[in-house]
């Protein structure tokens, strides 16, 4: 990882097409899905990659460097899948529309109006256009105005595509002058350990822990479980169309929840002064031969990456800035005494083998990683520990949307048992 971190901000518009022809656009989105079948195809068949996107762009009735951010995003996707098995294996037999991706003065341009309207031209297919103007939440319409004024943002891709039927614009801008601040240059490093059910955070200071909190998502894992189920009974009986259909419903519940555990992690680490968000690097987990069966089981069962990117990149709206450790020991090690040993733990329960020392394991874990964090990027020295707060749990609620289940408990709406907190979204 890098020093700098890019701050970036996807901003949402509806497209107010006026050029008469939304067909047009829907067809380049279909012409897209057949660029992404065609790609994972190849792909799975073992054709080198580097060959993949001439082989496409030949058969693609696309504007060609659209057709390579098409083929880009679907290598990104069977990529993904080889180095982590976030949503299973790519399927290249996908029906529908998929994202038109296009870089800025290539695929799509946008102008301002005397009036102050934003125009877009997106190059559908090659030598069609679709025109008209961008509507949008007033916030995204200043940003964007602002970056067609002036330096201090870059206007990068964007996404045309279908939500509910309504033709979409999905950009991205790079903000040039706000900078995330330096990752050595923090007085708070907060510990995050990402698990199926929960992350569990703590933040440490010179003076010792700051405060420490464990989120609990347990609907993720449910909804995750009864998903995979289903999806082997439709697949099981041949029906894929339907086993893509529930694999799509699946992602964006988990996207859903995974956006709202994020915001929750960056608003909680914004209290503390001069935070920084540590995770563990989950390339070197990979890498390294064993970490136990805690480590092989949280890697195939959440979307860990896709967390920390969202984190990551909320975090950095806020100027906060993320670092990597190495993820080796911090479940089996004593926060309290450094003794380190894998009977330590056992499932959410922590009892260190020499000091006696007990503790919600997961929480543990965030106090090891926040301790690495700051020997690894920080020039001030790791606190003495001489006793941890109680563990704080909140757990989030599942909001009235479609596609959320529904979380009974036995308690009434605002308290959990054992003083936990519930947070509505
Ligand atoms: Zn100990």
């Amino acid at each position: 990882m890098t020093d700098a971190q890019a701050l970036v901000k996807t901003l949402d518009f509806q497209l107010d097409i006026q050029s008469d022809n939304e067909g047009l656009l829907y067809d380049a989105t279909l012409e897209a899905r057949s660029v992404y079948n065609e790609t994972i195809r190849l792909a799975k068949q073992g054709v080198d990659w580097d060959a993949i996107p001439d082989r496409v762009a030949d058969d693609a009735n696309l504007v060609k460097n659209t057709t390579q951010r098409v083929v880009a995003k679907a290598l990104g996707a069977m990529e993904n899948y080889y180095e982590y098995d976030n949503f299973g294996l790519p399927s290249h037999t996908k029906d529908g529309a998929y994202p038109l991706r296009a870089n800025y003065e290539e695929g799509y341009n946008l102008s301002l109006t005397d009036n102050g309207d934003v125009e877009f031209r997106i190059s559908a297919k090659p030598y069609k256009h679709v025109k008209g103007v961008l509507k949008g939440s007033d916030a995204h319409l200043d940003i964007l105005q602002t970056a067609l004024t002036s330096d201090e943002w870059k206007i990068g891709t964007a996404e045309a595509l279908f939500h509910s039927e309504n033709a979409e614009l999905h950009v991205n801008l790079t903000n040039t002058e706000q900078t995330v601040r330096d990752k050595q240059d923090s007085r708070t490093v907060v510990g995050v350990d990402v698990n199926e059910d929960n992350v569990a955070l703590t933040a440490l200071s010179e003076d010792g822990i700051e405060d420490s909190l464990v989120i609990d998502f347990p609907e993720i894992k449910f909804e995750r479980h009864r998903y995979f189920t289903m999806r082997k009974r439709v697949q099981n009986a041949g029906k894929d169309s339907i086993h893509d259909t529930l694999e799509g419903r699946e992602e964006r519940f988990v996207r859903d929840r995974l956006h709202k555990v994020s915001r929750h992690i960056v608003e909680w680490g914004r209290q503390f002064e001069r935070a920084c968000i540590v995770f563990e690097d989950l390339k070197e987990m990979r890498d390294s031969i064993d970490y136990g069966t805690r480590m092989n089981r949280r890697l195939h069962h959440l979307p860990f990456r896709t967390l920390q990117f969202y984190t990551s990149y909320k975090a950095a709206f806020e100027g906060i800035p993320t670092a990597w450790i190495n993820p080796e020991y911090t479940s089996q090690r004593c926060p309290m005494c450094g003794h380190t040993e894998r009977a330590n733990r056992h499932k959410k329960r922590f009892k260190c083998r020499d000091c006696g020392h007990q503790d919600h394991s997961d929480r543990g874990a965030s106090v090891n990683i926040a301790v690495k964090g700051i020997k690894k990027h920080q020039d001030w020295n790791v606190p003495a520990l001489n006793s941890l707060p109680q563990v704080r749990k909140v757990r989030r609620r599942a909001s009235g949307a479609v596609d959320a289940p529904t979380v009974t408990h036995p308690t009434a709406r605002g308290h959990l048992a054992d003083g936990r907190l519930e947070v509505s979204d």
